[in-house]
């Protein structure tokens, strides 16, 4: 194995994996991330259409890997509220075992990927060294790919990491029968979960919850049925559904709050660079969508379009004009929906006037893209 590259990857969820396809055309790279793929991720595996034609740009035929598309949002509170409406641009249902393994495919075909962890990134005069577990290397570029949270983020002594945050997730993979173009978005005291269809007709389960609540439960299932099942949708789910693993996946410490683009010079992609509330589902999109824009800035760099401060800027500058609104409009979404004093209020608007919710959608999603590179 070499110990130079161009750039190096640090993380291979989406983001990282996209940018790895993109420069690994014309580029030496280096993917480095412990997972072995194909793996199960926590996530609600609800992919915005948006950015179906990247995918196409990448040579990824979407429709081949699932026939679930999802136009309609059912939404519930605790109180049985219930609202339904359709959705301005949807989705399809992909489990990330399925999507992240396309790309890995994609990626391996340039046999690019170490097996190991970046416990550092250090900025020298010629370019920057990476110190993993088990090596060493050296590269022209870094893009920082690890996700919403890693031992990368605390050696490198983000802001973010230094505050402990209250959410955590889990989810899990079900047998049960629903609408196939219907996403659920189900809330319950301190948190709301998902439910939606992947490819094979299963449904995955993915919920965002409080640990102040969940700790003073005995384990996962007991919380489910004493909290999650107060919502009677919810309840009527964990009735009839049949899991299809032994244990749910889970996470804590998930953290909303603001991050940089750019880290110790180098660029970040995805839930690196900023994790939108999960309730908007366009965190995947992002993730892709972001991973193009920071190749775009890499390869000008690299042909030395652009100096290092000029590309850090523009990245900066890109990244904010395309997901700044997004993430804002993500947090207000998730604060109507969450704070009790005003999430019956919220409720009532929203069912007696129909269009609000449609539009409060947009505002967490994008347009349709294609982008040239
Ligand atoms: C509860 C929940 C539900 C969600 N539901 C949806 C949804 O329905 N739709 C949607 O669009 N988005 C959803 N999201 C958001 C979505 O999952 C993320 O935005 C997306 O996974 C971001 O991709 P990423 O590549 O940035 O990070 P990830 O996919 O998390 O990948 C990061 C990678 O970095 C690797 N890594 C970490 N540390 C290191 C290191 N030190 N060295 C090397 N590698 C490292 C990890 O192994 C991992 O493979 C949800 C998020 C949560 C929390």
């Amino acid at each position: 194995m070499k110990s130079s590259y161009d750039i190096i990857i640090a993380g291979g969820g989406l983001a990282g994996l996209t940018a790895a396809i993109l420069l690994g055309k014309d580029y030496d790279v280096l993917l480095i991330d412990p997972d072995t793929y194909p793996r199960h991720k926590l996530c609600g595996e609800y992919l915005s259409k948006e950015v179906l034609p990247l995918f196409d740009q990448l040579g990824i035929n979407i429709q081949a890997l699932t026939d679930v598309s999802i136009s309609k949002l059912h939404l519930t509170l605790n109180s049985n509220f219930s609202q339904k409406t359709s959705l301005p641009l949807g989705a399809v249902g992909v489990s990330r075992f399925c999507l992240d393994k396309a790309l890995y495919d994609k990626v391996i075909v340039k046999g690019c990927h170490k097996k190991d962890k970046v416990v550092n990134v250090i900025k020298d005069s010629t370019g920057f060294k990476v110190v993993t577990k088990q090596d060493e290397f050296t590269a022209n570029q870094v893009l920082i790919a690890t996700g919403k949270r890693s031992l990368l983020d605390k050696s490198l002594d983000r802001e973010f990491i230094k505050f402990k945050t209250p959410w955590l997730a889990i989810k899990r993979h079900y047998n049960y029968e629903m609408d196939k173009n219907e996403v659920g978005l189900h809330h319950f005291d301190g948190g709301y979960a998902g439910i939606s269809m992947v490819e094979n007709d299963t449904v995955n389960l993915c919920y965002l919850a409080n640990n102040k609540e969940f700790s003073e439960y005995k384990n996962v299932q007991d919380f489910e049925r004493k909290v999650l099942s107060k919502n009677s949708y919810l309840e009527s789910f964990f009735e009839k559904a049949s899991p299809l693993w032994e244990n749910p996946l889970s996470i804590s410490q998930i953290s909303f709050q603001k991050k940089s683009a750019v880290v110790n010079d180098c660029l970040a992609v995805g839930d690196a660079a900023g994790l939108i509330h999960p309730l908007c589902g366009n965190g995947m999109a992002m993730a892709i969508h972001s991973a193009f824009i920071a190749s775009k800035f890499l390869k000008r760099r690299l042909e030395k379009q652009l100096s290092q401060e000029e590309m850090l800027q523009g990245y900066t500058r890109e990244w904010e004009g395309t997901f700044g609104s997004r993430l804002y409009a993500g947090k207000k979404l998730q604060s109507l929906l969450l704070q009790p004093s005003i999430n019956k209020f919220a409720f009532k608007i929203i069912k007696h006037v129909p269009k609000v919710l449609p539009t409060i959608i947009k505002h967490t999603h994008g347009q349709s893209v294609t982008y040239s590179l």
